[in-house]
């Protein structure tokens, strides 16, 4: 960037970027309150005192954000199912070649480590404990002894949905068009150390306004979250692949929200309840709703 409105947009930048948060646009605290968390993007942006408060003043031509879109992670913005799919048919192979006859490892393995949810939450190892706990009830079953190696190689397949996840083609696209309208949060769930990884590998963080690692993803958390963001509900978008954690929560709470439905696991089943919703086949088409429906251009 050349030209001679550089130097005052970079003096702009370093007098207020230490100094103010990036938050929502839509609050205005009085004076005495925290000014944090009011104007939308502090490059843009600075605080000046008036009579009955702040006001958020530009000071560039870069526009103010519209609003916030909490963006969900696996299976939305990187696909994760892929891999646990991949593990389950490598898991069924497995006990086929040591004499298993049973056609429903899978099945059986999917309801137990649905029901693990309850007592071990997303941990890193739940799948990869279910995984033997299947096993070991199928030799029970079948009347075969549990095998040691088998169970190592059981846990090998366990480990193999720790990798880097791919990133779906359309996301870094998407996510530059949003960004130029909308503050993006991630909300996701599981372990945090895992999804802190995949974030970084997907190089994706610097787009994140906020970034939260939730425990369930339920409709308190999400209060919590629209608390914290300090906007009213209906210029928060959620986008996300489940009924369950992303988009019946969102509609309880009058947000509105973009389902991707793919990759989901027997845990994420749940019935779609009335809200704003827009269902679409692809980030990309997410991105778009979003934008069509607030009257927005894309590129
Ligand atoms: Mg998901």
């Amino acid at each position: 960037m050349k030209g001679p409105g550089f130097r005052p947009l970079l003096r702009t930048t370093l007098l207020v970027f230490p100094l103010i948060p990036i938050g929502s646009i839509f609050t205005n605290p009085s004076k005495g309150q925290n000014p944090k968390a009011f104007c939308g993007r502090p490059i843009a942006t600075k605080l000046v005192p008036t009579d009955t408060g702040w006001k958020c003043m530009m000071t560039s031509r870069t526009h103010l954000k519209l609003g916030y879109v909490i963006l969900d992670a696996d299976d939305t913005l990187w696909r994760t199912q892929d891999m646990y799919d991949e593990a389950k048919t490598a898991f069924a192979k497995l006990l086929g070649q040591h004499g298993f006859v049973s056609n429903n490892a899978v099945d059986m393995l999917d309801e137990i480590d649905t029901k693990r949810v309850a007592t071990h939450g997303f941990s890193v190892s739940r799948f990869k404990e279910s995984l033997v706990i299947t096993y070991e009830m199928l030799c029970g079953r079948e009347g075969l002894p549990k095998d040691s190696k088998v169970i190592s190689s059981i846990e090998s397949i366990g480990d193999s949905v720790m990798k880097t996840p791919a990133l779906y083609e359309d996301v870094n696209d998407g996510m530059r068009l949003l960004s130029r309208h909308y503050s993006l949060v991630l909300a996701t769930k599981g372990d945090t150390s895992l999804q802190n990884a995949r974030l970084d590998s997907s190089g994706l963080r610097p787009w994140f306004f906020r970034i939260y690692n939730l425990q369930s993803k339920t409709e308190r958390e999400y209060r919590e979250i629209i608390r914290d963001l300090a906007t009213p509900p209906e210029k928060i978008w959620v986008v996300g692949n489940s009924v369950r954690s992303d988009i019946n929560p969102a509609s309880r709470l009058g947000l509105r929200s973009v389902l991707i439905p793919r990759g989901v696991w027997r845990y994420e089943n749940e019935r779609l309840e009335r809200g704003q919703v827009i269902t679409v086949h692809s980030f990309k088409e997410a991105v778009n709703a979003i934008l069509a429906v607030d009257h927005l251009h894309g590129d």
